[in-house]
């Protein structure tokens, strides 16, 4: 089948403009309209260009271009699934571990992604940016508890601000002596690589304090040649990288997707940080995998790739209990293995390496 990519000179917002485009059918635009009411949608020129308009699983129209699934809600769906409010002493404040805190400066994105855990929270349709009312008080809170060591600017994605906005609150949680790390997660270098301008890169970095920027991406394609001339701006500034994805079906759920996508991240100097089990946020299910099928696919990624190219696969506990690794697990007992083979070896556990084959480790060192 020969591709068909479209061009678009910005970026769509509307349903009946994704139709005109070819990226829906035009018979489901009565739905479209009634999901884009609820969960904004966003589709820049540069995602639009990666989507082949006559493939219906491509890979990234799957993570943007709304369907009537989205319609549908399952039992355990939660508009804050992850539970953020739960752990917001402030506006623009989640503190849900000791050490770190997440300060959610804008409700904006370049793309909006199907499946995101914010997706009642984020879009044009909610509060833009903290008030500076609320942004100072924020600040107040950071700077009343010395505890807090790291800063994750999230959202929204905080390089939708100008440079000079950037440059203000970088120096202003610099400011502040126990902030030692400031940390920003974004999918604005593969949605809109143009807003990685030199004057944006100057404002990530600052006296006082390191910046750390996590990239959003899900497909090996997002990486195109513009995305990787972004990231490499920032890592040649200095600014270290880690990757962020989520398992989604029909996207990466297959060893070879993420594979090519975490060969990627390390080609860009981007170390793979985390695969996120897909969070139940509502009208998601169509895209979630199982935790066994996630499991699964990080035991046959360890059989292929270096440990420079392996993510962990994490859960983000529904409730606001944080996120655990969700294995699989190399190691267990080996009361499994015959008493007399274990009463010679004095065996105790079973390690099982990358072939997946099985090996005795003895108790003591
Ligand atoms: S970029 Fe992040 S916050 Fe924005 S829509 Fe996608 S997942 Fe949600």
């Amino acid at each position: 089948m020969s591709r068909t990519n479209r061009k678009v000179a910005a970026t769509l917002r509307e349903p009946a403009e994704l139709v005109a485009h070819g990226f829906a059918p035009a018979a489901d635009l009565p739905d479209l309209e009634k999901v884009a009411a609820r969960y904004a949608v966003a589709v820049t020129p540069d995602i639009a260009a990666l989507i082949d308009a006559s493939d219906p699983n491509d890979p990234i129209a799957r993570q943007f271009i709304p369907t009537p699934a989205e319609l549908v809600a399952e039992e355990n769906e939660n508009p804050d699934p992850i539970g953020d409010h739960v752990h917001s002493p402030v506006a623009g404040i989640v503190h849900r571990y000791p050490d770190r805190v997440l300060l959610k400066l804008v409700h904006v994105c370049a793309v909006y992604c199907r499946f995101c855990f914010r997706r009642e929270m984020v879009g044009p349709g909610k509060p833009t940016a903290l008030s500076q009312a609320a942004y100072d008080a924020a600040l107040d809170y950071i700077r009343a508890h010395p505890e807090v060591w790291e800063v994750i600017l999230t959202g929204g994605d905080p390089l939708m601000l100008s440079p000079r906005r950037l440059t203000e609150i970088m120096a202003d949680l610099a400011g502040i002596d126990h902030v030692r790390i400031i940390r920003i997660h974004t999918r604005v270098p593969v949605a809109d690589p143009a807003r990685v301008t030199r004057e944006m890169v100057a404002a990530l970095r600052v006296a006082g304090a390191t910046t750390w920027v996590a990239l959003h991406a899900n497909h090996a394609s997002e990486l195109t040649d513009r995305a990787r001339a972004a990231c490499a701006a920032m890592v040649d500034a200095g600014i270290p990288m880690v990757s962020q994805s989520v398992l989604l079906r029909g996207v990466n759920d297959n060893v070879a997707a993420l594979e090519a996508l975490m060969r990627a991240f390390v080609e860009c100097r981007i170390k793979p940080y985390y695969l996120h089990h897909g969070d139940l946020a509502p009208g998601t299910a169509h895209l979630r995998t199982t935790l066994e099928q996630g499991q699964e696919l990080m035991r046959a990624l360890r059989g292929r790739v270096s440990g420079l190219c392996q993510p962990d696969y994490v859960l983000d506990i529904p409730g606001g209990h944080g996120k655990s690794p969700v294995g699989p697990n190399y190691l267990s007992p080996s009361n499994s293995f015959s008493p007399e083979r274990e009463r010679r070896a004095e065996t105790r556990y079973r390690v099982v390496d990358y072939c997946g084959d099985v090996h005795l480790y003895p108790p003591k060192p």
